[in-house]
């Protein structure tokens, strides 16, 4: 990285927040490389008992089970991108419920959450019973509500989603949405507590 993404000016090695950090040149620019960060999400959604999960159609973990999810935005509240995903990816409406857990994963050569610092969300989500779950086809080449134990024992479904369904199972109460920013002339932000 060499030129700011903000301003174009050149990026300089300086002192910031405890270590050298690049930083912007321009005086009137404030940006600051913190590093290389990403946000995922994930959805357990259960329907009379069955949890869906989606098979990768592409690299990597192709022909692997797991949950719906993928990737937020950068200027997407994190509940709508898990909901969109459960859309795009099964096929199903759903709407958020609670965040179950995280996993985070320091980045760099070998890390299982990809090159960026990554932390990724999972939420339990309510889904519409009435929609059955579809796909298709490529990037995805299956979404089906599956009995919890048969995913337990199946060598195909990814870890993650395995102790995400196991979270799921015990019932106990997890970081519920709260307040939400809803001013329109301003990007979203949320909150989640306890
Ligand atoms: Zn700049």
């Amino acid at each position: 990285m060499k030129y700011c993404p903000r301003c174009a000016s050149e990026l300089v090695l300086r002192p910031e927040g405890g270590r050298d950090r690049l930083s912007c040149s321009a005086e009137s620019c404030t940006f600051v490389h913190f590093g290389d960060f990403s946000i995922g999400v994930g959805g357990v959604v259960v329907r009379n008992g069955r949890v869906l999960l989606i098979r990768r159609g592409h690299e990597p973990g192709r022909g692997w089970w797991q949950l719906p999810g993928g990737y937020a935005e950068h200027d997407e509240a994190i509940a709508e991108a898990v909901e969109r995903e459960c859309l795009e990816e099964a096929g199903v409406p759903a709407k958020v419920v609670e965040v179950l857990g995280f996993r985070h994963s320091v980045g760099g050569p070998g890390s299982i959450g990809g090159p960026s610092t990554n932390m990724y969300v999972v939420f339990r989500l309510e889904p519409d019973t009435s929609v059955e779950p579809a796909c298709d086809q490529d990037e995805i080449t299956g979404a089906e509500y599956w009995d919890p134990d048969e995913l337990q024992a199946h060598e195909r479904v990814q870890n993650l989603t395995k102790w995400a369904v196991t979270w799921a199972q015990a019932g106990s109460k997890g970081f519920s949405p709260s307040m939400r920013g809803a001013d329109p002339t301003r990007p979203p932000w949320a909150l989640f507590h306890v």
